[in-house]
């Protein structure tokens, strides 16, 4: 039985990406062909395309391109159930068979060029080789300024995020097995990764724009992803709710002093604006805890019911290489 260490899986998850897919297929073709000539990496090397339920022509795209070229595989999920789990759902079936996975996004802003020094460092010893940005000078200033007020809120928080990386990385087969082994829903899957250990290096790129087609992160969906990031990692909120309101216990206190004295002084009808601005004050404070409290429910609840977090519809394997004499274990 023939068994190599680098197969090298490239994991791209895909939601109406019918705009970009010819394209990304020919330069991850270019990439891996490069790679396999160089022999860094297998010829059971193989692109993995997880189908993030489009509405679009992508599975179209991506079963044409499978009959057409040798490197393209398909996962089908049943739904759309975002990028993360999109990503998960084709890491745990390329892992089978790769020794190495590098997930990338289909519109290929991260720098394909960078895949090459991210196998070399697997070569050499490194289980996690993370992607980070050099630069953002392809974004707007409005994400610029959100991302980097969203990194520094993670790390204040306690969540152990690397600044400026997303989710253009090299993990081997170990790490992502690792990885597997958590099994939250509420996913996100940067903040993990630091947690499972490993040796890890990173890889500087630029990230330039989409190519084609348009973002799938509109800006709601980006506060989601941020509020998600923070509370599926730190408890810290819910710690800052006891803070405030020991504060605001010890403000009682005083004002109870203040009160009383204004009491025996006589001055009671007066201090109607001061007692409407702190209710109001209160008030706000109250209602925001419990939304902090709720975001933490919501995340618990989501967890209790431990749904799957993919349905996988179809698998397009990579012909005469999927099979079982190539899995890996
Ligand atoms: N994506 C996905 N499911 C979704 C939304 C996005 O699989 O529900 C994929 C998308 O196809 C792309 C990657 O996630 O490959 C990143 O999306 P996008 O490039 O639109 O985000 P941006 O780079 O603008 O943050
Ligand atoms: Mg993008």
């Amino acid at each position: 039985m023939k068994k190599e260490n680098n197969t090298l899986a490239v994991v791209v998850p895909c939601y109406n990406e019918e705009e970009v897919l010819r394209e990304t297929t020919k330069q991850l073709t270019t990439v891996l062909a490069d790679l396999i000539k160089e022999e860094l990496i297998s010829e059971n090397s193989f692109i993995l395309y997880s189908n993030d339920g489009s509405k679009d022509k992508t599975w179209e795209i991506i079963s044409e391109l499978h009959k057409s070229n040798n490197f393209i595989c398909g996962v089908n999920l049943s739904n759309n159930v975002g990028h993360q789990n999109a990503l998960v759902a084709g890491m745990e079936v390329a892992v089978k068979y790769a020794d190495m996975i590098v997930t990338i996004d289909a519109d290929l802003q991260d720098d394909i060029n960078a895949v090459k020094k991210m196998v070399k460092a697997y070569l050499e010893g490194f289980d996690i080789v993370y992607g980070v940005r050099a630069n953002r000078r392809s974004d707007t200033l409005f994400k610029k300024n959100t991302a980097s007020l969203f990194y520094k809120a993670m790390s204040l928080l306690g969540s152990k995020t690397v600044y400026n990386h997303a989710d253009f990385r090299l993990m081997s087969g170990r790490a992502v097995k690792a990885f597997l082994q958590y099994p939250e829903k509420n996913l996100f899957i940067r903040g993990i990764v630091p947690i499972i250990g490993f040796k890890t290096t990173n890889v500087f790129y630029d990230r330039y724009e989409r190519m084609a087609g348009e973002t799938k992160y509109p800006f709601a969906k980006m506060v989601n992803f941020a509020i998600d990031g923070i509370t599926s990692f730190s408890v810290k909120p819910l710690r800052i709710i006891f803070g405030v309101g020991f504060l605001f216990l010890f403000l009682t206190i005083i004002a109870a002093v203040y009160t009383l004295v204004q009491y025996f002084a006589g001055n009671v009808v007066s201090g109607w604006s001061s007692m409407i601005l702190s209710l109001w004050f209160i008030g706000s404070i109250a209602i925001m805890s419990l939304g902090i409290i709720g975001e933490y429910i919501g995340k618990i609840y989501l967890e209790v019911k431990n749904r799957p977090r993919y349905i996988i519809e179809s698998i397009l394997e990579q012909r005469n290489k999927f099979n079982n004499e190539n899995v890996k274990n």
